[in-house]
């Protein structure tokens, strides 16, 4: 079997989930039609049984206890390892989100197995064998995970979520699950909503100033975000920009960020990676600055400005600030 940590927001699996459910179905499939199950930890809402079975999953674990009623690490990890252990799994997966890698990463170390973080695919069975990316997605790694259960997480839009042709069952059994005191050591204690207004407003955006790792760091958006605001618009920046923490994802556009399709795109010291330019290819006019005349983004451009963009940017908010008086 293999078993799904799932993670719910709102009364729903979130899509991460969905997509690691998938990823799961193709991995059962290609056993030769292996179940798959779910574990649920804390408040699930009504929505989530149905929705998993018609992503297939056959049963639902639910570890419910007013003291799972916010997100703790160790004690998700238990419930995995109850649910690993009462249905005899030979893998173990989960979303490839904060939490998800916490809770894989944990339930790794209490098997003394490896772990594969963000995997976006596997080639065998026997071997298990999995490709996952790297770096902030800058590069791919190819891993061997020889012990049983295989445990890894799956990287966000590696796969899209669908339905299954045939829907499983998704009958919800109890799982019962003896907290200690080491599983509530660490737990959260408050949630604060994140800003997805921000992101829908980027998607929506007229003009888009973009930001990558030319950037050269947190302190090098100050001159973008003033453009984007004396054009009406919004800062748009690539992966390596939320990876490294400069700024955060809800502003990242491209395959795993937000799809804009403005009337001006002006990505600044940004290469042009398919997977960014998946996001940014609907862009009515490209403006690119870029210190490499043959970087992707470059040849692609409507418009190309080699430069560095902490020259040429202020430069043309001065000239815009200058016209407008
Ligand atoms: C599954 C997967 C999903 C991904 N999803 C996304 C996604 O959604 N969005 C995304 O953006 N990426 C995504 N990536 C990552 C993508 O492959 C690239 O690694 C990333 O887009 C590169 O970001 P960058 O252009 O900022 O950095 P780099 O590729 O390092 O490019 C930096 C650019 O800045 C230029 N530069 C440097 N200094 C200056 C300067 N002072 N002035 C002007 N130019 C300068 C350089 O010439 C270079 O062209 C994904 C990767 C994978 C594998």
């Amino acid at each position: 079997m293999i078993l799904v940590y799932v993670e719910t927001a709102g009364g729903q699996a979130t899509e991460v989930s969905l997509e690691a459910v998938t990823f799961a179905r193709s991995l059962a499939a290609a056993g030769g039609g292996i179940p798959v199950d779910a574990v649920v930890v804390g408040p699930m809402g009504d929505a989530v049984p149905k929705e998993l079975a018609e992503h297939g999953v056959r049963t639902v674990l639910h570890a419910d206890s007013p003291k799972l009623a916010t997100f703790s690490g160790a004690a998700a990890a238990s419930a995995v390892l109850a649910a690993r252990a009462q249905q005899k799994a030979v893998v173990l997966m989960a979303g490839g989100t904060n939490r998800g890698n916490e809770v894989m990463a944990r339930v790794a170390t209490r098997l003394d197995a490896a772990m594969a973080a963000n995997v976006v695919a596997f080639s065998s069975l026997s071997p298990f064998t999995v490709t996952r990316q790297v770096v902030g997605g800058a590069a791919m790694e190819e891993l061997v995970l020889p012990k049983r259960p295989a445990v890894f997480t799956v990287a966000g839009h590696a796969v899209e979520a669908t339905p299954a042709e045939g829907a499983g069952s998704g009958d919800v059994v109890a799982l019962p699950l003896q907290l200690t005191d080491d599983d509530l050591a660490v737990r959260a204690v408050s949630v604060e909503p994140v800003d997805t207004k921000a992101a829908g407003s980027l998607k929506s955006a007229r003009v888009v100033v973009g930001a990558g790792r030319g950037a050269g760091g947190p302190e090098g958006f100050g001159d973008v975000v003033e453009l984007a605001e004396l054009l009406g618009g919004q800062l748009g920046v690539s992966r390596v920009v939320t990876s490294l923490g400069w700024r955060p994802h809800h502003e990242q556009v491209g395959q795993t960020g937000s799809r804009i399709a403005p009337e001006l795109y002006v990505p600044c010291g940004i290469s042009g990676a398919i997977q960014h330019w998946a996001g940014c290819a609907s862009s009515k006019t490209i403006v690119a600055i870029n210190t490499d005349p043959d970087a992707p983004m470059m040849t692609k451009a409507t418009y190309s400005v080699v430069g560095d963009m902490h020259e040429v940017v202020p430069a043309i908010v001065q000239e815009i600030r200058a016209r407008r008086g």
